[in-house]
């Protein structure tokens, strides 16, 4: 018989097995269900998971065998932790290595013999999953996979136990250490620099034996918009408060950075489950998300937080933030505050979208943007009085995207500005192309200005010089519609910025009106020309005695006291044609004439209408 050599790096080995503090434990529901996968799998009468101690193998599970250990020198699995692949014996009887082996001539008469190493993430072998049969066999190549695939299972289940266990150990040394009702650890003990915390990250994630620890990124969502509105000062207020409230939430061993002003990172080491890294996320949003009161006021600052956990399945620290940062987009895409961990499907969902940035970057680049145009009527004449150039994309295999589906990936990969000048642009060409169907006719020229293209003063300037170079036809008029939402810099910027607009000549316009918050007062501030009145009120005017036709009559009454321009979106029928036009309304847009069509339908219709008249 030939006995297993001692590896050289044993000492180490034991070291490692032992700290898992599994070597003669109780028996494990968990463990007994792999043992008996393995005979599953195998077809084997016997399935085991065997340890591989100083001078015995101990099994943690032992499936179809009456037995707990053997000694190691007469062990199968001394011989499989010598190698990192399998080592299938299909009949120990003409083995020289083992027909002599007591545990083949005696009982358990063992014949046919398959250990799969169990691997810790340092590369030592701990012991090995076995199956175990009293006649020789063979094992298919799917068998094969599939046991390996097991063993690997069967180490992280022990490596959640260790993990478990040192939690525990240090919850209890925590609790031994500490006066009963000590104060909380204070905030300034809880936060560390961005540049340490990182290289903390790095150091746990290089280490040979990767530790398990959740990472959360959390944002609160209003901070810039307070800090805006209410002054910096306020802002930092009511961070310090949400500090102290995130260090009541977090465990004493946590530690925190600020990223940006509005986003922090918590690294929360010894989580080892999912289930404990979405308890945190979720005390964490619960006690940071209630409004904090300030002086007279309660503040509210939604917060959205995105966790990862590293279970031995991160190389850096870039990855790992970046799936902490897909889950926080998860979450802070919902109102009010949430949390979300990283899963699956939306690392995928978070590769399609960079897939789409990418192609739309591209596409941009090659010239695919493609204005589309709808028609603006005068309600009570039907005549055309402009257009309002609308987004397409039309994909290198053809295919026309409507703005829904590329906006968003726009606004992401920071293409939204980029993408509202081209279309003014292209749309400005066009207009020349309108003009000469129907020359010395005033006309609009409308299009979607966002808040991308607003903020950024380098766009900013390419707009004005766009509009300073590339004038429109005889009578025609640029309008710029924004949406309330979009003003949301201080007044004394926007209005600087829709000054110079105004004093080029551009007509301002709020789009979408009636569904933002803007007070009528601050609007007024702006010389804004008209607004568009969102078609959910428009939709709503078939149906009688709706609140909504009131709400319609207050906008009207409000628009004609400051003297507004109005033009209702999403008119469809007749009905709704002459209800806006009998109370006030100048202007609709919707399929009632036509959907938004490309350039050469546009100039078709304005040919077939010469005389001004739209088609109802
Ligand atoms: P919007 O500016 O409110 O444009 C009106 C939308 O309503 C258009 O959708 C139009 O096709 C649709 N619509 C017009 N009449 C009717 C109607 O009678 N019934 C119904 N059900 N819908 C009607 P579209 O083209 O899909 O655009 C959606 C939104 O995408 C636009 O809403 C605008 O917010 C945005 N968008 C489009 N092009 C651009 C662009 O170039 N830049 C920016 N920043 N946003 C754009
Ligand atoms: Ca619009
Ligand atoms: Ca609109």
């Amino acid at each position: 018989m030939l006995q297993a050599p001692i590896p050289a790096n044993d000492a180490a080995r034991l070291q490692e097995l032992r700290s898992y503090g599994v070597l003669d434990s109780p028996d494990e529901q968990v463990f007994d269900d792999i043992g008996a996968l393995v005979r599953d799998i195998a077809g084997t009468p016997i399935g085991i998971i065997s340890l591989v101690d100083e001078n015995r193998q101990w099994f943690k599970s032992c499936i179809g065998l009456d037995a707990k250990e053997t000694p190691r020198n007469i062990s199968f699995c001394g011989h499989t932790i010598l190698q990192r692949t399998p080592l299938i014996i299909e009949d120990a009887l003409t083995d020289p290595r083992f027909c002599d082996n007591p545990l083949v001539l005696q009982e358990p008469h063992i014949r046919f013999y398959a250990g799969f190493p169990l691997m810790a993430s340092n590369g030592l072998a701990l012991g090995s999953l076995c199956a175990v049969d009293q006649h020789p066999r063979q094992l298919q190549p799917h068998q094969i996979h599939a046991l390996e695939r097991l063993a690997r299972l069967a180490v992280q289940q022990m490596e959640l136990k260790r993990q478990s266990r040192l939690f525990a150990q240090s919850q209890q040394a925590r609790q031994e250490q500490e006066p009963p009702n000590s104060a909380l650890r204070p905030a300034s003990a809880l936060f560390t620099s961005k540049e340490q915390l990182l290289s903390m990250v790095e150091l746990m994630l290089s280490q040979s034996n990767q530790a398990c620890f959740g990472i959360i990124r959390l944002e609160f969502k209003d901070l810039r918009r307070i800090a805006g509105a209410l002054g910096e000062a306020t802002a930092g207020v009511l961070r310090e408060a949400q500090r102290e409230r995130l260090g009541q939430a977090l465990p004493e061993n946590a530690s925190c950075c600020e990223l940006t002003d509005q986003e922090w990172l918590v690294l929360a080491p010894f989580l080892a489950t999912e289930a404990q890294l979405c308890e945190l996320a979720a005390a964490i949003t619960q006690q940071l998300h209630p409004p904090v009161g300030m002086g007279q006021q309660l503040l509210s600052s939604p917060v959205a937080v995105g966790a990862a956990l590293v279970q031995g399945n991160y190389g850096n620290a870039n990855d790992l933030l970046s799936d902490a940062a897909i889950a926080l987009r998860n979450a802070a895409r919902r109102p009010g505050s949430h949390y979300s961990c990283i899963d699956l499907a939306s690392r995928i969902q978070a590769q399609q979208d960079l897939e789409l940035e990418s192609e739309l970057r591209r596409g941009l680049r090659k010239g695919q943007l493609e204005p589309h145009f709808q028609p603006l009527f005068d309600l009570k004449t039907h005549q055309f009085k402009g257009v309002e150039a609308l987004a397409r994309w039309r994909r290198s295999h053809g295919e026309l995207v409507m703005p829904s589906l590329f906006l968003a990936a726009a606004e992401r990969a920071d293409l939204l500005g980029q993408l509202d000048l081209q279309m003014i642009r292209q749309s400005i060409t066009a207009s020349h192309a309108m003009a000469r169907v129907k020359p010395d006719q005033e006309m609009v020229l409308s299009l979607n200005l966002s808040s991308a293209l607003l903020e950024n003063a380098a766009l900013l300037e390419e707009l004005f010089a766009l509009i300073d170079t590339q004038p429109l036809p005889q009578g025609w008029r640029l309008q710029l519609e924004m949406l309330e939402g979009s003003l949301q810099q201080a007044d004394g910027d926007i209005a600087q910025t829709l000054n110079q607009l105004h004093e080029r000549g551009v007509l301002l316009a709020i789009d979408d009106f009636g569904t933002g918050y803007s007070s009528l007062s601050r609007l007024n501030r702006f010389p804004f020309h008209s607004l568009k009145v969102d078609m959910s009120f428009v939709k709503l005017l078939d149906a009688p005695e709706q609140p909504s036709n009131r709400i319609l009559e207050v906008i009207q009454a409000m628009a004609e006291a400051l003297d507004l321009h109005t033009t209702a979106e999403g008119v469809e029928t007749d009905g709704q044609r002459q209800w806006l036009e009998l109370h006030g309304f100048q202007w609709g847009q919707g399929y009632l004439v036509a959907k938004p069509m490309p350039l050469q339908d546009t100039l078709n219709l304005l040919h077939t209408h010469q005389d001004a008249a739209l088609p109802l």
